[in-house]
């Protein structure tokens, strides 16, 4: 298997050098060259499942047998016996918790394989990379949390000071080894991002430090999260559909990629907070950009969504050139609209979206909490509203929990009265030190901090 990118101007690469690179040097984002079947035997472990949902991806760079052991190992960070559990919500509608890794948000069911992917690759070609990032909160941890042992990769996480939470802070600043640091930034995540940007752009800090990424345009994150899309199509019977609280559109994507290898599912629904980029543009074909506004579901505050690319390229028929072309004029003018049939082949059959603002959030936390007795968090909770407001009699719904209610537990508490307690293996988090480092919004100080050892 070989990976092309969506601006068709990169070389075309095997699956190591893909994960290695992250984004292509094109500026484009890498797919694979085409979309494999899923396995025929889906039996077996959720680990099993993945090594063969994984198999046609690897190219031979990675052998069945190793990637058997990275899945078996990543997975067993996990504290629940199904890795992915499956709950009743209500009759009709089930929940998939996707928290029960290390940080408690899903991104560790793609940033444990990963730094676990990262770490053989380097071993077997004997080199060193330094993974540079930005956070909002949840990806930083998870990714300290995914490379932390780790001997060929440093890691090196910008956040922005004062502006994320206690637990995401802590969580990222109380692991300690000595290939990780953190960073607060005097100043927003917008800067940060800013910051992992310039140092990428600047050639020569690049290359001598061998900078890597491991933010949601890694190819292998998107595939990590294909398998329990797979899992919920093997736990539940009768059409489905899924509800996914979306941000980047990274966990959306794979479950459209799920799709495209034959699970059977049967919508895909976007579920946005108040920055509904996404959802505006399914409803009307029109990509807006409008600003960013802070909400309760902080993960999904974003303003473009930048998997989405993976997903436009396949509709401009896999060209390069167009989709790179339409993107350039995206970035000029804010604006971004695909035709009639684009939408009625590829969006239609498929993908369904609605909104939640912060006012809902809150509602849907209390009345589930009054239903079940159980806590969600608040980009759970803009799932379960978008996936009440679409529900179909007849239809499974399945909403993705991305985060344990313990991750937001201000929001939590102020929708139910109960404070949600951390798992017991996070219950010293507030007792631990801290390491972190306070650096100013500079470029300068910044690079010379990576340099040194
Ligand atoms: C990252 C994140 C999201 C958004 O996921 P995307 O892949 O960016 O769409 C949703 N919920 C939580 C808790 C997250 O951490």
């Amino acid at each position: 298997m070989q990976y092309v990118s969506t601006r068709g101007s990169a070389p075309v690469l095997g699956f190591a050098d893909v994960v290695l690179a992250g984004l292509a040097t094109d500026g484009g984002l890498y797919v694979p060259q085409s979309w494999p079947s899923l396995p025929v035997d889906t039996t077996g472990t959720y680990a099993e499942l993945a090594a063969a949902v994984f198999a046609p991806y690897l190219g031979g760079d990675i052998s069945n047998d190793t990637m058997l052991r990275l899945t078996r190992d990543a997975y067993a960070t996990f504290r629940h016996p199904d890795v992915v559990p499956i709950v009743d919500l209500q009759p009709g509608h089930k929940l998939m918790e996707l928290f029960h890794g290390p940080t408690l948000a899903f991104k560790d069911v793609a940033l444990q394989l990963l730094g676990r992917i990262f770490d053989h690759i380097l071993t077997e070609r004997n080199e060193k990379v330094t993974i540079v990032g930005a956070t909002s909160g949840d990806t930083g941890s998870a990714a300290i949390d995914g490379v932390k042992d780790c001997a060929n990769v440093e890691i090196v996480i910008l956040y922005p000071k004062g502006r994320v939470s206690d637990v995401q802070r802590r969580q990222m600043t109380t692991i300690d080894s000595p290939n990780v640091r953190t960073v607060a930034i005097d100043g927003t995540f917008d800067d940060c991002q800013d910051l992992v940007k310039a140092m990428f752009n600047d050639a020569p800090f690049r290359e001598k430090h061998n900078l890597s990424a491991v933010n949601s345009i890694n190819w292998a994150r998107v595939m990590a999260q294909v398998v329990y899309y797979v899992e919920a199509t093997r736990r539940l019977s009768g059409p489905i559909d899924i509800t996914v609280p979306t941000g980047n559109f990274g966990n959306v994507l794979s479950g459209w990629i799920a799709k495209q290898m034959g699970a059977p599912i049967r919508h895909l629904i976007v579920a946005s907070n108040e920055n509904d980029i996404l959802t505006r543009f399914f409803e009307s074909q029109n990509m807006n950009v409008t600003g960013v506004h802070p909400t309760l579901s902080p993960s999904m505050d974003i303003q473009v969504s930048s998997n989405f690319e993976r997903l436009l390229f396949e509709m401009n028929g896999r060209d390069g050139g167009m989709t790179s072309a339409q993107l350039q004029r995206f970035r000029d003018r804010g604006m971004l609209n695909i035709e009639q049939d684009q939408y009625e082949q590829w969006i239609a059959p498929t993908f369904r979206a609605a909104r939640a603002n912060d006012h809902d959030t809150l509602s849907t936390i209390r009345s589930v909490y009054e239903e079940t007795g159980m806590l969600i968090d608040p980009h759970t909770a803009v799932g379960v509203k978008a996936a009440r407001d679409l529900a179909e009699d007849g239809v499974t719904m399945l909403t993705l929990a991305t985060a344990h209610p313990a991750k937001f537990p201000d929001a939590v508490e102020r929708a139910t009265g109960v404070r949600p307690e951390l798992p017991e293996h996070l219950a010293d988090l507030f007792s631990k030190p801290e390491r972190t480092n306070d650096l100013p919004n500079d470029l300068v100080a910044v690079e010379a901090f990576v340099a040194q050892r």
